[in-house]
C-alpha cells in the first residue's frame, strides 16, 4: 500500500519549536503568557493591516469555543432563535444548542455554496411573523469561499440582528479586500489540526469593540473577579489557548500567507488537469471574491459516475477525499428545526467532494491523485 494522502493535513513553517522552546525555557507553560498576546496581535495585524488597533482577538481552545462564548456575549439564551447556514461543519450550530437556543437553517446558493441571502431574508420575515425575531445570524464561509457578506450584512443592519461570522475555514479569504473575520460584529477562526494552520487544536474570538474580546478573556478563565479569594459573579469557562499551543501558533502565522498561496495553487491545479472533463465542475471564485481555498471541491456532473465512485475509487488506492458537509437541516440530531430553502445544499451534498488539498501535497503526490481520477473516467 502506498503512503496515505490527507485531505488537509499539519505544515509547519520551522519557526514553531523556537516560540514553543521559549515557552518551555521561560517556564510560560500555562494558559497565558508572551505567545499568547503575541499570537492575538499577530492575528489582528493579519486581518486588519491598515489598523490593527481596531480589531480585537482573544486566542482561545478550539473555534467551537469561540462561536459558544460569542453567543453568549450577544446574550443568546434558553429558548432564543438563532439563524444559521445550514450547510456547514456541525460545531457552527452545536454551540446554539449549548445555550439551550432553537437553530434556523438557512439553505445554501450556488454561487458560494454558503447562505442564501433570499432564504434569510424570506426566514426573518416568517420569524419575525411568529412572535420569534431570531437573536443571531451565524454565515459561514465554507472551504474558504466568502459568503455573500454584503448582502448578508445588509439584511442583518436592516432588521438590527448580530451577526456572528464563522471564518473557522476563511483565514486569508476576503472580498475586495476586506477579509473574513471582520464583517460581524463577533468572528470565531480555528487552527484545528486540518485548517490552513493549525495550533494542533485552538481557535480565536475576533471582534471590533474592545470590550467584547476582553469578556472573552474573562470567561474563558473561569470568570475570576479581581479579588485575591476565588470570588464569581459570572458562570465561567475554561477555553483559554495555552501558551504552548500559541507558540505554535505564532510559527504558523508567519508562513500563512505562503499557505494561502499554496492552497490556491492546488485549486489552480486540479483546474488545470480536470478541464478535459465536463464531469468534473470546480466551485469558481465571483469577481472580487478572493478564497484562501482550504480545500479544493468539486461537483460531479456525469450520467453514471458519482462522487461516492470517485471516493471509493481513491480511498482505495490510500486517498482521502472526503463528501461536502451534510446539511444540518438533514442530520437527526437537528431534524426538528425550522429550515428555510430549496434543496440547493442537499442537491451540493449529494455530488459534491472535497479533494486532497494540503498545502504540502508533493508533485508524486498530485500524480497518484490525477492518474486515480482519470482511471475513473477511462
Ligand atoms: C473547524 C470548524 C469549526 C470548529 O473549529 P474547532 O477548532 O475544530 O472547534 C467551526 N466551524 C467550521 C465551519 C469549521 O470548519
Amino acid at each position: 500500500m502506498q503512503p496515505k494522502i490527507w485531505l488537509s493535513s499539519p505544515h509547519m513553517g520551522g519557526n514553531e519549536s523556537k516560540f514553543v522552546n521559549e515557552a518551555f525555557d521561560s517556564n510560560w507553560v500555562a494558559p497565558l503568557g508572551p505567545n499568547v498576546n503575541g499570537l492575538e496581535k499577530d492575528i489582528a495585524r493579519f486581518l486588519l493591516p491598515e489598523n490593527e488597533n481596531n480589531i480585537h482577538v482573544a486566542a482561545l481552545s478550539s473555534g467551537t469555543a469561540a462561536i459558544h462564548l460569542g453567543l453568549i456575549l450577544l446574550g443568546i439564551k434558553a429558548g432564543d432563535e438563532v439563524i444559521c447556514q445550514s450547510m456547514t461543519f456541525s460545531a457552527s450550530a452545536n454551540p446554539i444548542a449549548y445555550q439551550g437556543a432553537t437553530p434556523v437553517f438557512i439553505d445554501s446558493e450556488s454561487d458560494t455554496w454558503n447562505m442564501s441571502p433570499q432564504f434569510l431574508e424570506k426566514a426573518i420575515k416568517d420569524r419575525i411573523a411568529k412572535g420569534r425575531k431570531p437573536k443571531a445570524i451565524i454565515p459561514v464561509h465554507l472551504y474558504g469561499m466568502p459568503a455573500k457578506m454584503d448582502e448578508i450584512m445588509a439584511i442583518a443592519n436592516q432588521y438590527e440582528i448580530p451577526v456572528l461570522e464563522d471564518a473557522a475555514e476563511a483565514l486569508g479569504s476576503h472580498i475586495n479586500g476586506k477579509m473574513c473575520g471582520t464583517y460581524g460584529v463577533i468572528a470565531a477562526l480555528s487552527f484545528n489540526g486540518n485548517k490552513i494552520i493549525t495550533t494542533s487544536g485552538g481557535g480565536a474570538m475576533v471582534a471590533h469593540q474592545p470590550e467584547l474580546a476582553e469578556k472573552a478573556r474573562f470567561l474563558s478563565t473561569q470568570a475570576r473577579d479581581p479579588a485575591p479569594h476565588y470570588l464569581h459573579s459570572h458562570i465561567g469557562y475554561n477555553y483559554r489557548m495555552s501558551n504552548i499551543c500559541a507558540g505554535i501558533g505564532r510559527g504558523q502565522m508567519e508562513v500563512l500567507p505562503q499557505r494561502v498561496l499554496q492552497r490556491r495553487a492546488n485549486f489552480e491545479w486540479y483546474g488545470k488537469v480536470l478541464n478535459d472533463t465536463d464531469a468534473i465542475q470546480l466551485l469558481k471564485e465571483p469577481d472580487g471574491y478572493y478564497s484562501n481555498h482550504w480545500l479544493t471541491t468539486v461537483l460531479i456532473k456525469h450520467p453514471v459516475i458519482t462522487r461516492e465512485t470517485i471516493r471509493l475509487a481513491l480511498d482505495k488506492v490510500n486517498i482521502e477525499s472526503r463528501p461536502l458537509w451534510k446539511p444540518m437541516h438533514c442530520q437527526p440530531v437537528f431534524k426538528d428545526a425550522p429550515f428555510y430553502g430549496d434543496g440547493t445544499a442537499e442537491k451540493l451534498f449529494e455530488n459534491g467532494l472535497c479533494l486532497p488539498s494540503g498545502s504540502n501535497l508533493t508533485d508524486e503526490e498530485r500524480n497518484r491523485i490525477l492518474t486515480a481520477i482519470r482511471a475513473v473516467f477511462s
